[in-house]
């Protein structure tokens, strides 16, 4: 039924977006001028916060705060849990006489102490001194969110340990947005750029996720607790009718998708694109690109909103990378560029050959850090949901290439076997054409199997798990092109002769790193081999790619741009070990529960029943021919005895897994034996599913969760 959320004809649209957000207008309007001014400065980078200018800008924010209703503000961060956290303080403040006045001073605004010891921090703190703080990220945007708890003043901070270490997500993030401006602005200088002062890095996530019927979700231990199931066989129809994709949006699910983007643009978080994927019952959102860490901001808030809007219908947002096995599993697309602060896409490629020259330049810069850091950008795309998915037929291998189309690759080809021709001013190195061929769009997208795509005027890293926080990719992306572009800064400044020097960086660079290069089908069976014979890395699981954090490369690089430190480094390891061992063991135990506390019972049921037909049948009809039913009963007899085989000898190996000395070692334990024998075991369960009745069979199936909405 059609249900109006909001009639934008009485409620306009661009009145009503950002309505909750404390955007640049609002500052502009409600802060004297001298301090908007001031703090445009710090947003910048170019001063620090003062305590004076915090206490006027918080008395302006909490005073839009109270008049929209809000009773709290809370430091809202990032910790390694890949999910957000939160703390609520009243803005009250009793008085002699029994009364309260409302007050939030500039101290509460840029520092807070949330006493959060419980989070991962992988040996980084001592519980004694568990205190970390929460500090203000000036650039992302105040928030007011509405929700259960009443309205809510948001500040987007950094958590981080008294001794200045990343506890958080958003830290390095930053740190990485630093160090890639820093060596971006030597290139461009060294470049003759006179105009940019700043480079930032630009993100626009695509975000898939799937939708289920509450009803059904609720009846799912598996989905309810891990968010995928561990047992289900394939309905009669999967995903191959190709019926879905972009198809005619149902009812249900654009009533949902109407009022998530109502509740995203309140928040000022440009939701544009929404369409079904491929897999039944799932869908895409795709948002306008921002500011890294921003979009990494609001791409945390998009998957929020998802699961509590989804709530009011019904439904539950499932962001699992693969909740359900045999259809496709869902990923994120992480849209990369970088731009200056002048407005000029530094991916763009441009329309004088000096604009192209620089163009071909920091797209080569790209290619070589890509090729050069391929395990740590697989590493970005690690976890334990997305081990199902990457290398499957359905998303791009974990090996890592790049798509640029046959026109780039062509000219890059060409200047790298120095074929470029050159015209009388010698900058021609777009083979003595005035300007580079036009690069189509619709021509430059077509390969959709390329896990790192060049696509017109930005890379799209389609690897990236569902459920993950798009900071870990960019705080990699970022790293790993500064300490290219560092390369090329350090020999563009000594250069007499700069294009000469551009010509021949590129032409190194391209030629050592063309390798990852690969126009054609990743989903094709040779490529792998072919990848293998280019010495590409095949780094088909988390367990396989973990180790690949911390090698010396990795520590030299991060270390030199001041992203993260060794220990943070290693920490994070042995946080993100420990993570994929508590989720196999969350997933295993609950198959246990799943076949003993449910598929028995049943199965037993269903092979009584059987048999009491065939007793009765033959008590009638003595000479009665009961093969059909005592083959039945024998396949349903054999699936429980390969079941309760399989449930046995996974609980014993869950009592090993857990008595494993050492993360890592404990995470490979449970990759290599725990998970290895569910899905042994699993087969087993889906048998009986097709087996026993429908009316007898404990829990929804497949056709259920993806069929019926
Ligand atoms: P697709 O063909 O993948 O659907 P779109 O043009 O729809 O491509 O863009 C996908 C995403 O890429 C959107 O979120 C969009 O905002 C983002 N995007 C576009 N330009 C840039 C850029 N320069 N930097 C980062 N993201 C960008
Ligand atoms: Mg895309």
């Amino acid at each position: 039924m059609y249900r109006k959320v909001v009639d934008y004809a009485e409620q306009p649209l661009e009145k009503m977006y950002g309505e909750n957000s404390f955007s640049d207008a609002k500052m502009r309007e409600r802060l004297p001028k001298s301090i908007y001014k001031e703090f445009k400065k710090v947003q910048n980078g170019d001063k620090e916060l003062t305590i004076e200018v915090a206490e006027v800008l918080a008395n302006a924010i909490k005073d839009w705060a109270i008049e929209k209703g809000a009773t709290h503000y809370t430091h809202w961060f990032q910790p390694l849990t890949g999910l957000t956290a939160e703390k609520h303080d009243s803005f009250i403040s009793p008085t002699a006489d029994g009364s309260v006045i409302l007050e939030f001073s500039g101290k509460e605004l840029i520092q807070g102490e949330p006493d959060a010891s419980s989070f991962p921090n992988g040996g980084l703190r001592a519980t004694f001194e568990a205190r970390g703080y929460t500090a203000w990220d000036v650039t992302s945007p105040i928030f007011l969110k509405e929700d259960n708890t009443g309205i809510t003043l948001y500040i987007p901070t950094a958590f981080i340990s008294y001794t200045g270490e990343a506890l958080d997500k958003k830290v390095p993030l930053l740190r990485s947005m630093d160090a890639l401006n820093k060596q971006a602005m030597r290139v461009l200088k060294a470049l003759g750029n006179k105009d940019s002062k700043k480079v930032i890095t630009t993100v626009g996530p695509e975000q898939e996720y799937f939708l289920v019927d509450k009803e059904y979700f609720e009846k799912r231990m598996d989905l309810v607790l891990a968010g995928r199931t561990v047992f289900g066989a394939m309905p009669p129809k999967g995903q191959e009718m190709d019926d879905h994709y972009f198809g005619q949006i149902k009812d249900r699910v654009a009533a949902y998708m109407r009022e998530l983007d109502y509740e995203l643009w309140k928040l000022g978080i440009a939701a544009k694109t929404k369409h079904n994927e491929v897999a039944p019952n799932q869908f895409e959102l795709a948002v306008i690109f921002g500011t890294t860490n921003v979009a990494a901001d609001h791409n945390q808030l998009v998957m929020e909103t998802m699961r509590r809007v989804a709530g009011r219908h019904n439904l539950v947002a499932l962001l699992h990378e693969k909740p359900y096995a045999g259809v496709n599993g869902s990923g994120k697309h992480n849209n990369w560029s970088m731009a200056t602060d002048d407005g000029k896409n530094l991916l763009e490629p441009g329309k004088t050959p000096h604009e192209n020259m620089q163009f071909l330049l920091f797209m080569t810069g790209v290619i070589k850090a890509v090729d050069k850091y391929a395990p740590m950008l697989r590493l970005s795309a690690a976890n334990a949901g997305n081990d199902h998915r990457l290398g499957a037929n359905e998303a791009p291998p974990a090996i890592i290439s790049i798509f640029l189309g046959d026109l780039l690759s062509d000219i890059l080809e060409k200047i790298s076997n120095g074929e470029a021709a050159k015209g009388k001013d010698g900058v021609k190195l777009e083979l003595g054409t005035d300007s580079l061929p036009k690069l189509p769009k619709d021509l430059t997208d077509r390969n959709r199997t390329s896990p790192f795509a060049f696509t017109g005027n930005k890379f799209e890293f389609r690897m990236v798990a569902s459920s993950d926080s798009i900071s870990g990719v960019n705080v990699i992306l970022n790293t790993m092109v500064a300490d290219v572009l560092k390369e090329f800064a350090d020999e563009l400044e000594n250069a007499t002769d700069k294009k000469a020097a551009v010509e021949k960086i590129i032409k190194d660079a391209y030629s050592a790193h063309k390798r990852v290069v690969f126009n054609g089908d990743g989903y094709a069976e040779g490529w792998v081999a072919e990848a293998e014979k280019r010495g590409l890395p095949n780094l088909k699981s988390t367990v396989d790619v973990l180790p690949e954090g911390k090698t010396k490369e990795v520590i030299d690089l991060f270390t030199k741009h001041g992203v993260f430190t060794e220990e943070e480094l290693v920490s994070r390891f042995y946080i993100y070990s420990e993570k994929y061992s508590q989720q196999i063991n969350i997933e295993a135990n609950i198959m246990v529960e799943m076949a003993n506390m449910q598929i028995f019972p049943s199965a037993n049921k269903y092979a009584k029943q059987l048999a009491d037909t065939i007793k009765s049948v033959k008590e009638v009809l003595s000479d009665a021919d009961t093969v059909e039913q005592e083959k039945s009963l024998k396949a349903v007899l054999n699936n429980i005895k390969g079941l309760k085989e399989g449930i046995a000898e996974l609980e014993k190996l869950i009592i090993d897994a857990q008595n494993t000395e050492g993360e890592y070692e404990q995470a490979k334990f449970y990759r290599e034996k725990v998970l290895a024998k569910m899905e042994e075991a699993r087969v087993y369960g889906d048998n009986l599913e097709k087996l026993v009745e429908k009316e007898l069979w404990p829990f929804p199936t497949y056709e259920d969760l993806l069929f019926r909405l």
